[in-house]
């Protein structure tokens, strides 16, 4: 029995799946209306010629950008496709006039490889403070820091890649912009799970997560006088997995985007319900953290390559999840866990057998 309305609906659109796929976080599973978009893109570039393909395409590709530009609350001329967010963030930092030595200030759950990005150029990272053993940033202390002293951009990792805590991120930019601070997210993994209308002044994502289209394409949406989204566009690139990204937006459209995000929050809800206190693993958000991210430390004595032994012996039983190490999220932990990353179409069942089988690893 599916959890939600929406998951049959969701799991008609694609090809039965070989696995419980409990990875969306990782990448979801693409709709064969993506896969028939894409596929027909790259038929007509051997008929026609890629060139003439990209320009009779356009349209289908500017729509794309004008939804992915609403989805973060920006106007579709201040959105750049690059392969990827990590792609995105390289070049922004390369195309961004910040200066020498600029200071950066981060949420706890900061995604590692972003703060390579960031070390490599030099910048001060300065982690915010946060309210909670979650990592969730203090606002009240956020604002009282903001008073005495100002970076030169605070990076907000909306929703991290190892844990499903989501980040106030539309309060962050309310205070950040009141002390005169630019704001930048990292909406990797929150672009359709939750709201990305934040008011920030740059945003960027990627295509195959939550919202379902094709690998190899990312975003990145600015709102800043000295950048031009144009310059940072990547020129040569994959087309149809542009057009393959517009069809799977136009397809969560179609659901309702709300919804979806409502429904991915019941999903996580549930998931927690169900797994929490299972064979000694120990839930690492609230239960009611409205993302579809669910993660579980290993019981006591248990090490990292454990929970990466967890996780070969639930894909050996066809079980999809991710063994995520600490480099995810260095700032935060040094511990790896089980992530658990339900789409629409998960079923009661299988986080039944989940919890068994979690439960038969227990001890
Ligand atoms: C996956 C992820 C990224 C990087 O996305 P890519 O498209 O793989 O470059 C960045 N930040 C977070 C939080 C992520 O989960």
């Amino acid at each position: 029995m599916y959890i939600s309305e929406l998951g049959e609906m969701w799991h008609r659109a694609r090809v039965e799946p070989r696995t419980v796929h409990l990875d969306s976080a990782a990448a979801s599973r693409s709709s064969n209306a993506v896969i028939e978009a894409v596929t027909a893109h790259l038929w007509r570039e051997s008929e026609r010629g890629a060139y003439i393909a990209a320009e009779e395409a356009a349209d289908q590709v500017a729509r794309c950008r004008r939804d992915i530009a609403a989805m973060v609350g920006h106007d579709a001329d201040e959105l750049a496709f690059r392969e990827s967010a990590l792609a995105a963030l390289r070049a922004l930092l390369t195309y961004w006039n910040l200066p020498m030595s600029a200071t950066v200030w981060v949420c706890p759950n900061e995604y590692g490889p972003n703060l390579d990005q960031f070390e490599r150029r030099g910048y001060a990272v300065h982690t915010m403070p946060s309210t909670d053993v979650y990592g969730r940033v203090d606002l009240d202390a956020l604002e009282n820091m903001l008073q005495f002293e100002q970076p030169d951009v605070i990076h907000v990792c909306h929703v991290g890649s190892h844990s499903g805590i989501v980040q106030p991120a539309a309060k962050i930019v309310e205070l950040a912009h009141r002390a005169g601070v630019p704001v930048v997210v990292d909406a990797a993994q929150a672009l359709g799970q939750v709201d990305c209308v934040t008011g920030a002044d740059i945003v960027y994502g990627t295509s195959r997560k939550w919202i379902a289209g094709p690998r190899g394409v990312g975003f990145l949406a600015v709102r800043a006088d000295s950048l031009r989204p144009v310059e940072i566009e990547s020129s040569e690139a994959f087309i149809a997995g542009r057009i393959g990204l517009g069809v799977a937006v136009q397809e969560l459209a179609s659901f309702g985007l709300e919804r979806v995000r409502r429904e991915l929050a019941a999903i996580g809800r549930h998931t927690r319900e169900r797994l929490h206190g299972v064979g000694s693993w120990e839930l690492l958000e609230p239960i009611d953290e409205p993302s579809a991210i669910v993660t579980l430390a290993p019981p006591p004595g248990w090490g990292s390559g454990d929970v990466a032994a967890a996780r070969e012996r639930l894909r050996s039983l066809g079980i999809l999840t991710t063994c995520a190490e600490s480099w995810r999220a260095p700032l935060f932990t040094e511990q790896s866990v089980l992530r658990i990353s339900p789409h629409l179409d998960v079923r009661r069942e299988h986080l039944d057998t989940l919890a068994t089988e979690l439960r038969g690893m227990g001890y």
